[in-house]
């Protein structure tokens, strides 16, 4: 069959790759001028591999993706590191661990115990947290949910922590012991050593598979084509008939500093009320550093709504009441009577999804597919 495939992000890619090694003909197109979607990197002047959409740190406890994602290129071991800074100018590791506490409440605890029932006496008495402020604050009390989540929040989401479903904190783990990796529940924590854009280089690499760079989807594609997987925004291709799904999207200001001293951690997330989120310098990131010139790369998060960033849409918004993932279920109605149309991953389903869900879903979605046909 011939199929089209919109998007040359981790969802397109594993479609594309399935469906070619199983006979059939592939087109696949994307908007931008590169491959890789989201995980997109480069490497700039500095002699440094920056990832143009942000820091992709890749995590899992799927031996499924990483049998097929190691098909495709080597990886190393990284274990994530991220530290926030204080108002004091103190860095201090996230998520929230024992040195965490200890430097926030000026404590001495030295075991798991004693910040448990800290936290316990800290925690308010919420049985059934109706918002994200009211779950975190039933977790870690008033003065941790303030300082680490009510300003971050703010500014990542523009909404108030009282705005937002509590399902949105839940991911964000807390740690009683001194622990200090980011993704501490994911057995795998990898990167390809040389970088995203070569992994996908090699995932698109077969016979069966065409390339159109810089190409939007039309319409009349469909023509062509005998079935299509599309991950362009769900609302787009219906014309935005039922309204918009909105996404937070983020700015990126990238700056260069003389000099070769990296940080312990790549990312610094910040709890002011300024505009920015976190910061990343790529050198610490292991096989970031590509050429020695003296020069470092840095990139500062200013995140916004996606209509006042070129309509990037980043991360789909989830407020307390669910009225956007209600009008993507309309949408998604509208997409079941579209006979040779699939709507895949991250814009195509309006739903945040790591790297891994994205190739878990897209490899069962493919699997799917072959066995109807
Ligand atoms: C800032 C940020 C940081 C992240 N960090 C991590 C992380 O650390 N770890 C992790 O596991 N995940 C992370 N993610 C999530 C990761 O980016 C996604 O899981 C992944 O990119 C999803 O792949 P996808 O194919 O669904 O979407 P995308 O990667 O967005 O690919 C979709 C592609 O479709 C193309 N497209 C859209 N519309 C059209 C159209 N009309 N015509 C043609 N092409 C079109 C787009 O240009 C895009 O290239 C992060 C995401 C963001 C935004």
């Amino acid at each position: 069959m011939r199929i089209l495939v919109v998007g040359a992000g981790f969802s397109g890619a594993v479609y594309a790759r399935t469906l070619a090694e199983a006979g059939h003909d592939i087109t696949v197109i994307d908007k931008r001028p590169h491959i890789g979607g989201n995980a997109y990197d480069f490497i700039d002047a500095n002699g440094v591999r920056v990832h143009h959409y942000g820091p992709h740190l890749f995590h899992t406890k799927s031996h499924r993706v990483i049998d097929w994602l190691t098909n495709f290129a080597e990886f190393i071991t990284y274990e994530h590191k991220v530290r926030a800074l204080l108002p004091n100018g103190q860095l201090v590791p996230i998520p929230i661990n024992l040195d965490t506490v200890n430097a926030v409440f000026g404590t001495d605890y030295d075991s798991a115990e004693e910040v448990e029932v800290h936290l316990a006496r800290v925690a308010l008495p919420i049985a059934a947290p109706n918002n994200a402020a009211e779950y975190l604050q039933s977790k870690i009390g008033v003065e941790l949910t303030d300082l680490f989540f009510r300003p971050y929040t703010k500014k990542m989401w523009g909404f108030d922590l009282e705005d937002m479903a509590s399902s949105v904190v839940k991911r964000i783990p807390l740690r009683m012991d001194r622990v200090d990796t980011y993704f501490s529940a994911d057995e795998t924590q990898i990167l390809p050593c040389d970088g995203y854009t070569a992994l996908f280089g090699t995932i698109f690499d077969h016979s069966r598979i065409r390339m159109y760079l810089s190409t939007a989807f039309s319409h009349e594609m469909l023509r062509n084509h005998d079935f299509c997987f599309n991950a362009m925004p769900i609302d787009e291709y219906f014309r935005f008939e039922l309204g918009d799904l909105p996404y937070r999207s983020i700015r990126f200001h990238i700056r260069t500093e003389a000099g070769n001293v990296v940080p312990e951690a790549p990312v610094t997330n910040f709890t002011d009320t300024g505009p920015f989120t976190r910061e990343t310098a790529w050198d610490a990131l292991p096989h970031h550093r590509v050429e020695e010139t003296g020069r470092r790369t840095l990139t500062k998060e200013e995140p916004c709504d996606y209509r006042d960033n070129g309509m990037e849409r980043y991360y789909p918004v989830r407020t307390a009441d669910g009225r956007y993932q209600a009008l993507y279920e309309k949408y998604k109605e509208m997409a079941a009577s579209e006979p040779n149309m699939e709507f895949i991953g991250r814009c195509g389903t309006y739903q945040y999804l790591d790297m891994d869900q994205v190739i878990n879903q897209s490899l069962t979605g493919a699997e799917r597919w072959l066995k109807r046909r």
